[in-house]
């Protein structure tokens, strides 16, 4: 799960990391009033997606203006923000299709000396968090990467050991750091790394960390992102979660306690136990077609659950044809084939569909489909199902 800049903000405050003054608002006057209570004569209005690189972003259908504004009155301010609330935001990390823009961060604004990049993630090849480090910070960090790697530091983190200060320091000379800021740097990656350990984050990014012109380090933006299984033990970051920003599939899957991750493809996929929801997904792949999400509806699923499933496949417009593959241990047949059956009459069958029963009360399930009217096709086994759908949706693509 991911959240807003000024949320991660006041995380990373919590922990010890220093930020500048900011007000969330939702609306052009909220934006002045917040202008006049911060302090200096620069204020920085901001849009709150979740998506980087909103500096350089652009308006749907401008060519300029941007996520990210310099202003100097409160009236600016005010400005500003009904240039840019509800409309939508397009960043090379959102896609073209880009984000409504429905809140917004005004902050005090600060001059800048230096332009850091300072991130913590999990790589999961070294098993380890990672500090990523580099002393070319600012909106285009992905061009250091593919241009310049060398200007990029990774340093992992024992676990067992934790973050020690020499880390730090030796991280802040390698990023051009010198004298006191090299000891404030320390005190940064110490509220950085506590925050990302004590709260199962996934990942911390400050991109720009700055050095500002009076000499301080001040996080400028900050990005965090969280892993879903901790999330049980975090009731107040589950409580950041902006369902605007979250995959609506993902979302209404969510809901009904359901397994599902959206992907690229084509053929929905309705299978209960992750083993043989993956072995599912390889098939569909061997057989030269790609699988338009995982889901795994669970041992003991409910007919509730059924239907909810399968009303989140059949909404979705990427999915050209379904595969039902279950197999009834705990799990009924005929109860799967009940739920399939009233979500089709519900929804509007517009797909081909195939369905793979087995197990207990299988000879049930198949009858009440045939009996149904349904047009489903009934497949034997694993390799009959997957051939069968992916035949049916190719015809149809020829048709
Ligand atoms: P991003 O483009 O989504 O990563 O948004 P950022 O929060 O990183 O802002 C983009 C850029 O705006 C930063 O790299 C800074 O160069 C600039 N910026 C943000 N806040 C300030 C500020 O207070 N003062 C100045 N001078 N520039 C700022
Ligand atoms: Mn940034």
């Amino acid at each position: 799960m991911n959240i807003h800049e000024y949320q991660a903000k006041a995380l990373l405050k919590h922990y010890g990391m220093n930020v500048p003054l900011g007000v969330v608002v939702h609306s052009p006057g909220e934006a002045r009033d917040a202008a006049k209570t911060l302090p200096g004569s620069v204020f920085v209005v901001k849009a709150q997606i979740h998506a980087g690189g909103r500096g350089a972003g652009h308006f749907l259908g401008e060519s300029s203006g941007g996520g990210v504004r310099l202003v100097k009155t409160p009236e600016e301010a005010k400005a500003a923000a009904y240039d840019m609330l509800d409309r939508t935001l397009v960043t090379r990390q959102t896609g073209p299709a880009g984000r409504v823009v429905r809140r917004l961060y005004v902050e005090a604004g600060c001059a800048i000396e230096r332009e850091l990049y300072l991130s913590l993630l999990i790589d999961r090849v070294a098993r380890r968090i990672t500090v990523v480090a580099s002393d070319a910070g600012g909106m285009s960090i992905e061009n250091v990467a593919e241009k310049t790697p060398e200007r990029i530091y990774k340093v992992p983190i024992d676990p067992a050991l934790g973050l020690s200060d020499y880390q730090s320091r030796d991280i802040a000379v390698k990023i051009g750091l010198k004298g006191q800021l090299i000891r404030e740097f320390a005190q940064v990656m110490r509220a950085a790394y506590t925050a990302f350990t004590t709260l199962d984050a996934a990942l911390v990014e400050i991109n720009p960390l700055v050095v500002t012109k009076e000499g301080t380090l001040l996080a400028l933006d900050a990005k965090m992102g969280f892993d879903d299984n901790g999330l049980f033990r975090h009731k107040e970051i589950e409580e950041l979660r902006d369902p605007n920003e979250e995959d609506p599939r993902e979302r209404e899957a969510a809901r009904f306690g359901l397994s599902y991750v959206g992907l690229e493809g084509t053929i929905g996929c309705m299978v209960n136990g992750a083993g043989l929801a993956m072995a599912t997904m390889d098939i569909i792949h061997s057989e030269g077609e790609s699988p338009a999400n995982f889901l795994d509806v669970g041992g003991g699923a409910s007919r509730e659950r059924v239907g909810a499933a399968f009303r989140i496949l059949l909404g979705d417009p990427s999915v050209e044809g379904v595969l039902v593959n279950i197999f009834g241990g705990i799990m009924r047949c005929d109860i799967i084939a009940e739920a399939v059956i009233s979500a089709c009459r519900e929804v509007g069958l517009k797909t081909p569909l195939v369905v793979r029963l087995a197990g207990t009360k299988v000879e049930e399930g198949l009858k009440m489909i045939e009996e149904s009217g349904l047009d489903a096709i009934v497949a034997e086994d694993l390799g009959d199902a997957a051939r069968k759908i992916v035949a049916a949706v190719r015809s149809r693509r020829v048709a």
